[in-house]
């Protein structure tokens, strides 16, 4: 069961990959799919691939990166419990914001990588994931922290990290709190 949904995961990988349609495809290195456990409780999801992804490949694995890899460890999780991705799976140039065109085009491969996966609990970092998974109207600010329940399936909305870089980490208690708190859903709901 496990390796059937690695095996899907793995052919949407692939169908990235080969995409031809891809409005990205001329200016990224490589497509960032996303990684972790076929069988995670929590998923993350972010916005887009950065630099350092394009190079290797990998979701968050720059600064913010950085940031959201610690946190997710300090808090306690192992690593088959979590999975991370992103709406979109090349970086914009510039590191520029998707457009809305970019994220129409790519937002199917998420919508069957969640499918697949089923977590109990989807973190939102951001407003990208936020918007497109839960509802177009939400502003971070006013739902971060929130539990969301929608179609069976519940959402946690909290910062992008690199949005809590940038405020010098003042945000951190909070996103760490959330996150946290995404374990404990998780385990008991
Ligand atoms: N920011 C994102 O939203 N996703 C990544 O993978 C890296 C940085």
């Amino acid at each position: 069961m496990t390796r059937d949904t690695q095996q899907l995961l793995d052919e949407i990988a692939d169908e990235i990959k080969h995409d031809k349609t891809c409005p990205l495809r001329a200016t990224r290195k490589h497509t960032v799919p996303g990684e972790g456990s076929p069988t995670a409780k929590v998923c993350f999801i972010g916005e887009a691939p950065g630099a350092e992804e394009d190079e290797q490949g990998r979701p968050f694995v720059g600064r913010s990166g950085q940031l959201l890899r610690k946190t997710i460890e300090e808090v306690g999780f192992k690593e088959d419990e979590y999975w991370i991705g992103n709406v979109i799976k090349c970086r914009p140039p510039e590191n520029r914001d998707p457009s809305t065109e970019e994220v129409e085009h790519c937002k199917h491969y998420l919508f069957a990588q969640l499918v697949l996966i089923q977590p109990r609990v989807i973190v939102t970092l951001g407003r990208y994931s936020l918007q497109l998974l839960v509802s177009p109207e939400l502003k971070i600010t006013k739902i971060r922290g929130q539990h969301i329940k929608k179609d069976g399936q519940i959402y946690l909305p909290t910062y992008h990290p690199s949005a809590v870089l940038r405020t010098g980490l003042q945000t951190l208690p909070e996103f760490r709190r959330d996150i946290a708190a995404a374990r404990k859903l998780a385990e008991t709901d």
